[in-house]
């Protein structure tokens, strides 16, 4: 039955791994490229069919193909990225997840007002520069991948720094601790929810910066920056694994009472820094398959422990998408606006 189905995702971020997991589940698959990744994604065997567009922003005119080709959208990180939250709502593909989701994900607002009714603790938030009393982190609206982020040490070096700033920014408590991003699956079908993997991210230059002792590096002109370059796997203190179930197990409840009654289902991921009294705080949330998932095609310490085979985030996305066909309830886990 899944052959009928097509699992399609755009080349990018964690195609790779959404695309073998839905072949190990039995589906077809479809990577959408551009032209300078097609011979990438061409190179797997498990990718069935390429389709190569001028540019990801020609996406909405593949449309009627991907109807006709019985096509289910699996959305990552760079899908949200080249498409804006109103072309996801104009587009009526089958789409794995609830697009509500995505008003509340994309203003920083919106997402503090949601964790924190999820008794989340977070950052302190501060509203100017003259507030600040402790040292802090400037991020700048629309910084990816933590490029022009600002460490300002206090008000005075603020007012140096970054009093002249044109761009919009918030203001965020700089939190000295462990980062460490928790990847979550919450299944619409069985109401559980699952912790799949773990990662911590490499940033340079702030990782390195431990390397040369502070004494060394007064005088130096050099400010931390918050660049990924790559994730490594981690795995958490197995007396911290509860608070962290229970803070997936938060955010769903929140997200059923702001985005419909669906609410957040399917991966998503809780960015957290972890402080030496063992406290998280949270930093952000992903609403979908983030790419420190990447880390564990093969699957992590944690899926093993449920599935005893090979468990992606992404094969737990297909096998999800398989159980709803097996139960002839696929709606539950698509967006509302699929047309079947
Ligand atoms: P992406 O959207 O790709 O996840 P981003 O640009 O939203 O990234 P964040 O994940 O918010 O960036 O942060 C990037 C990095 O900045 C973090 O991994 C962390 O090292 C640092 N950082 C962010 N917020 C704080 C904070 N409050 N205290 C200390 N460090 C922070």
């Amino acid at each position: 039955m899944n052959r009928h189905y097509t699992i399609a995702t755009l080349g990018s971020h964690s195609a790779l791994q959404i695309l073998k997991g839905a072949r190990d589940e039995g589906f077809r698959t479809l990577a959408i490229t551009n032209p300078q990744t097609e011979r990438l994604y061409r190179s797997f065997r498990f990718v069935d069919e390429v389709i190569v567009l001028p540019s990801y922003s020609a996406f909405p005119s593949l449309f009627e193909e991907l109807r006709a080709r019985k096509a289910i959208v699996v959305p990552h990180g760079s899908f949200v990225a080249y498409l804006s939250p109103e072309e996801h709502k104009k587009m009526t593909i089958p789409y794995f997840g609830n697009k509500a989701v995505l008003d509340w994900e994309a203003s920083r607002e919106l997402q503090r007002d949601w964790l924190t009714r999820a008794g989340l603790r977070l950052p302190r938030q501060f509203k100017s520069g003259a507030e600040i009393d402790r040292p802090v982190i400037v991020k700048l609206y629309g910084a990816a991948g933590g490029k022009g982020y600002m460490f300002i040490r206090d008000a005075a070096d603020f007012e140096e720094r970054a009093g002249s700033l044109k761009a919009q920014y918030t203001i965020q408590e700089y939190i000295i601790g462990v980062p460490l991003y928790i990847h979550y699956f919450y299944s619409p079908l069985s109401g559980e929810l699952e912790i799949m993997s773990m990662d911590r991210r490499y940033e340079t230059n702030v990782d390195s910066l431990g390397r040369i002792p502070a004494a060394a590096q007064e005088g130096m002109d050099v400010d931390p920056s918050y660049v990924v370059v790559g994730n490594s796997p981690v795995s958490l203190r197995e007396s911290m694994l509860a608070e962290a179930l229970e803070m997936g197990d938060n955010v769903i409840r929140v997200s059923k009472e702001i985005c419909g009654p669906k609410g957040l289902f399917g991966a998503f991921c809780i960015e957290t820094i972890i402080t030496p009294d063992m406290h998280f705080y949270i930093m952000e949330i992903s609403a979908r398959i983030v790419a420190g998932s990447n880390l564990f095609i093969d699957g992590s310490p944690y899926s093993y422990l449920n599935y005893s085979e090979p468990m992606s985030t992404g094969r737990r996305i297909a096998r999800e998408i398989k159980n709803a066909l097996l139960a002839s309830n696929l709606r539950a886990v698509l967006d509302d606006s699929s047309v079947l």
